[in-house]
């Protein structure tokens, strides 16, 4: 009798999209003329840059000729491709890594939900409030969030990020063995400043704990004085494995691609004590449990480093921050308090009057036609707030900010 992993059956079912989805439908079945604009879409819709669409044409030709073919490439992904993230996401910012500390694969939800494989099923686990839910959801499907008590996990320190404490979380008061931080973060679109994220490297390195940081949205990051790496902090080498991903730097939410920071240095503990560098186990993980980023792929990825591919990428970002920026006036001006769209595609709108998020969310769907998240589906320290995205079409921002004026003021 094969027995099923029974902590997949304590997961509650994500009914947020789908809930999302039943009530725009609703909507559009009583009042079929009014068209509606989806401000809740996390994903990007402009094209590719033109770089990577050369190079990714250029490699499938490649892979047409008997004397250029790949077959299997290195699982920790081609030397032509490390080499440019090392070269220009690091080198350029004084952080020196070593090829053998980057492993490229098909993107950051993977690698994130992935790293538990390599750590010990009893740690602890602490997370911001509220949070991409691939942070939890991969440590319940193997039985380190412990059991589901009131809407919180048993084995899950929540760290709530509110506007009370300007989405800065305050270091706990108790250690924690594994800690997810996300910056720029998804869905509140804050950022972290220097200063306080060193505070997290020494909280890390004084009580050994293993920071997690995803940092998917860096790309967006306008102000100078954010940190675009965890390894722009003194010691962060020692604490610190960094996600990154081509997805929303560079429309590569369908093609896959990002990659992950392993520090030589960074070690974790068996139980007897003896120190493990974790690069070893994840490189060890990789190459058993993956093949690879595509050629084609990996040669894309590239593309975006070369002079026309970064002024393509930041052509694109500067069109998604635009629409921030124009979303942001636009709710501001309505008396609405909006936080992030500054370094980040999100706009964390807080309800009025204490209204809850769902009631919100059905507010402006109805009165407005536009359609945001509700803050709650990120976690408890989301109710009171909207998520909207600047992932739209310029023109429908535009329309949503004028419609949704029309209904506040
Ligand atoms: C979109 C996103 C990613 C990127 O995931 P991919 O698997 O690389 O597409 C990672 N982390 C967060 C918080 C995100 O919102």
């Amino acid at each position: 009798m094969a027995l099923v992993n029974e902590h997949f059956l304590k997961l509650p079912n994500n009914y947020l999209f789908s809930d999302i989805a039943k009530k725009v439908n609703a909507f559009r079945v009583s009042h079929p003329k009014k068209d509606i604009i989806r401000l809740g879409i996390g994903d990007v819709t402009q094209p590719l840059p033109q770089a990577s669409i050369e190079a990714m044409h250029k490699a499938v030709d490649e892979l047409a000729n008997k004397n250029t073919f790949r077959g299997y490439g290195p699982e920790q992904g081609y030397d032509f491709l490390i080499d440019a993230i090392l070269k220009n996401d690091y080198a350029s910012r004084g952080v020196h890594l070593e090829p053998s500390e980057i492993f490229v694969s098909d993107g950051a939800k993977s690698d994130t939900g992935n790293i538990g494989d390599i750590l010990r099923h009893d740690n602890s686990i602490g997370v911001t409030d509220p949070i991409y839910p691939v942070y939890i959801d991969s440590n319940v499907m193997c039985g380190r969030a412990g059991v589901l008590e009131d809407g919180k996990w048993s084995n899950v320190i929540y760290l709530p990020c509110l506007s009370e404490n300007n989405f800065i979380p305050s270091i706990p008061n108790r250690r924690i063995d594994i800690l997810y931080l996300c910056y720029p973060n998804n869905p509140t679109g804050t950022v972290i400043s220097k200063a306080e994220l060193k505070k997290w490297v020494n909280y890390a390195l004084e009580n050994d704990t293993l920071i997690l940081y995803d940092a998917a949205y860096e790309a967006y990051i306008q102000d100078p004085e954010i940190p675009h790496s965890i390894y722009e902090i003194k010691g962060a080498k020692k604490v610190a494995i960094e996600f990154r991903s081509f997805s929303k730097t560079a429309g590569f939410t369908g093609v896959r691609c990002g990659y992950t920071i392993v520090p030589k240095e960074l070690t974790a503990a068996t139980l007897t004590g003896e120190r493990i560098p974790l690069n070893r186990l994840w490189n060890r993980r990789q190459c058993t449990k993956f093949n690879g980023t595509s050629y084609i792929t990996q040669r894309g990825a590239e593309a975006i480093y070369s002079p026309e591919g970064k002024e393509q990428t930041k052509a694109t970002i500067n069109y998604y921050m635009t629409n921030a920026k124009i979303m942001k006036e636009g709710l501001e001006s309505t008396g609405l308090k909006v936080f992030g769209g500054e370094n980040a595609p999100y706009l964390w709108v807080k309800t009025p009057r204490g209204i809850s998020s769902w009631k919100f969310f059905e507010q402006m769907l109805y009165e407005a036609h536009v359609v945001g998240t509700p803050g709650v589906g990120f976690g408890p320290s989301g109710e009171g707030y909207i998520r909207l995205t600047a992932f739209g079409e310029r023109n429908d921002c535009e329309e949503a900010m004028k419609r949704i004026r029309k209904w506040i003021l």
